[in-house]
């Protein structure tokens, strides 16, 4: 047996527990090998000196109290988390929920449509002095008279109709 594979073997020699032909063959080369053997001096005098120190016995509540506090610190979206997983754990809420999810998308898909319709207008206005906003005005007015015409004329025919059937009965 070498050096190496000796003081591999050291410390299981010195707790006698190797089998009697490994044991033989480490004290055969510790017999013959000062170097090997000032290892196995170093080895024994530092697990006296370990020996010496006080065994700490452990809390036995230790690990109990570990967990409880590991479960005490919970990030601040956790109770979200749980309120949202539990919301879409419940199948019957499940239809409700993404009807919802949708509408909030069309919502929102309609909502910049006429949020950029709006921009396009305030554009198209900004370049637009007073005199052009008066015509405008006019040209609505105008549109609104149109209409209003139409009803007249509505209104007219009925009583024309009306009339004509007075007049034939
Ligand atoms: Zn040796």
């Amino acid at each position: 047996m070498d050096c190496k594979d000796t003081r591999n073997f050291l410390s299981l020699y010195m707790e006698d527990a190797l089998d009697e032909t490994a044991r033989e063959q480490v004290a055969a080369h510790l017999a013959c090998c000062a170097g090997c053997r000032r290892e196995a001096e170093i080895l024994l005098k530092s697990w006296e000196m370990l020996g010496e120190l006080d065994e700490i016995e452990p809390n036995p509540f230790y690990v109990s109290r570990f967990y409880a506090r590991l479960a005490q610190q919970r990030p601040w979206h956790a109770p979200w988390v749980d309120a949202i997983r539990s919301l879409f754990a419940s199948r019957r809420l499940l239809p409700a929920l993404t009807a919802l999810c949708l509408v909030a998308v069309i919502g929102i898909g309609v909502l910049q449509v006429q949020l950029k319709n709006h921009e396009q207008e305030r554009l198209a206005l900004a370049h637009l002095d007073g005199q052009d906003m008066e015509l405008l005005e006019w040209f609505e007015l105008a549109e609104n008279l149109e209409l209003i015409h139409e009803i007249d004329f509505l209104c007219d025919l009925e009583i024309i109709q009306a009339l004509d059937a007075v007049e034939t009965s």
